[in-house]
């Protein structure tokens, strides 16, 4: 089957995506892309390259780029103040930041950028149901459930939470299901394992509708903003 990963840091077997940068020793020797050999890849024209802002809040040259603040330390005000400056077309943001974010925190980025598409990545760990909340009432918030599908046993062998299966399985058919993302976290985890769960409950073919729609909402409003 033919699948988008929207969360991998190197190319598997994925079609396209979101291929995002990491500039960060505590990755450790995972072979994936920094922003640098991101830049140089020639991925094809199924993929959006994602590059990583550091927490010196360095130049990026990608439309989406991602924020850290588990790994970057900097609070949502300066995310706020960053993105007011870089004005990306959209923004990926890491949310397993606890304590220190709370769910509002994201939130109001959102909130405060309605002209930019937000990927909650993760879709908050253990504040997974305030999330969905979250995209349930704001229409530029898009959520994948990378890494906590397989952490929190969803998909292959850890303890399950069974409170994340429930929350996955509403999500794929929830009045929201239409900015729900497929994303793997390649290569700390396998591809073809968790594509198999979305096709197990009949989504495999919604992820890839949903970023098709993800993508085309970037490219208008990239011509939007050349026409200005
Ligand atoms: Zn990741």
């Amino acid at each position: 089957m033919m699948f988008y990963d929207c969360h991998a840091h190197q190319v598997g077997t994925q079609a396209g995506g979101l291929m995002i940068a990491i500039e960060n020793s505590k990755v450790g020797d995972m072979p994936v892309y920094s922003n640098l050999a991101l830049r140089q890849a020639d991925l094809g024209e199924h993929f959006c390259k994602v590059e990583y802002v550091t927490h010196a809040f360095q130049k990026t040259t990608t439309r989406i780029v991602k924020y850290h603040p588990r790994f970057e330390g900097y609070s949502a005000q300066q995310v706020l103040r960053d993105i007011a400056i870089r004005r990306p077309v959209a923004v990926v943001i890491d949310t397993l930041n606890a304590p220190f974010w709370t769910s509002y925190d994201y939130w109001k980025i959102a909130h405060a950028n309605p002209d930019i598409q937000f990927l909650f990545s993760h879709a908050g760990g253990y504040d997974i149901q305030k999330f969905l909340e979250m995209c349930h009432f704001t229409k530029n918030i898009w959520l994948d459930f990378s890494y906590i599908q397989n952490f929190y046993g969803v998909i292959g062998d850890r303890p399950k939470y069974k409170m994340f299966e429930d929350a996955m399985e509403y999500a794929l058919v929830a009045d929201f299901k239409g900015r729900i993302l497929f994303g793997s976290d390649y290569p700390e985890y396998p591809q073809e394992r968790n594509v198999a769960w979305y096709e197990e409950h009949n989504a495999a073919q919604l992820m890839n509708e949903n970023f098709e729609r993800f993508r085309a909402l970037i490219e208008n409003h990239r011509e939007k903003k050349a026409l200005m």
